[in-house]
């Protein structure tokens, strides 16, 4: 006897997660199973509310439910430094540090020909444009170690090298192909701390 429909729908809508084969939904359906209706109407309502508000903040670029983020919004931040990072995820893990309270620029991706991203693909202009004033005074550029990072640092190294502003990198001392989420907050503060004035 065939899955029954609603079953295998299901399980198929599950699959366009990353990391979720079939089996893996199949496991997920029959845990969804046991559950009340009034926790799968709260995930189905979740699920509607997040693609609803979430938007990309119109400064920072960085995931937000409002228009500006609550770090672009927050008072007292250190408006002398942007922290160039790869995506969200990478803001959110720098903040839970807690050591770093200056601005953030999301590039929303990293450069790199393979996939066909180029650097036009990415938020790259409007942190020239718009979000480096007079009240800037450095770009500390914390992409991944990798080597579309590495790609990517220089480039927009060499675009920052026209503006009057200081340009550092973070200074991991770990190896090359490491994720920033990979690591520790006390190795990211350490970063921070240690970080390279490269021009
Ligand atoms: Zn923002």
């Amino acid at each position: 006897m065939p899955l029954p429909k609603s079953f295998t729908n299901l399980v198929s809508n599950l699959t366009i997660l990353p990391g979720v084969g079939e089996k893996t939904a199949e496991r997920y359906v029959y845990s969804l199973y046991e559950k009340e209706m009034d926790e799968i109407e709260n995930l189905s309502q979740s699920l509607l509310d997040f693609k609803k508000n979430i938007r990309t903040c119109k400064n920072c670029g960085c995931l937000s439910d409002f228009d500006e983020c609550e770090i672009c919004t927050e008072s007292g931040r250190d408006k002398s430094t942007i922290c160039v990072v790869e995506d969200s995820k990478s803001v959110f893990f720098i903040e839970k540090t807690g050591k770093y309270r200056g601005y953030y620029h999301v590039l929303n991706g990293l450069i790199s020909p393979i996939e066909g991203i180029n650097p036009e693909d990415l938020n790259i202009e409007k942190l020239l444009k718009e979000r480096i004033n007079d009240d800037v005074k450095e770009i500390i550029i914390a992409l991944n170690p990798s080597i579309e990072g590495e790609v990517t640092s220089m480039y927009l190294q060499k675009l920052l090298d026209k503006y009057d502003v200081k340009v550092s990198r973070l200074s991991y001392g770990i190896p090359m192909g490491s994720d920033i989420e990979y690591l520790d907050p006390i190795m990211i503060s350490k970063a921070l701390d240690d970080r390279k004035i490269i021009s």
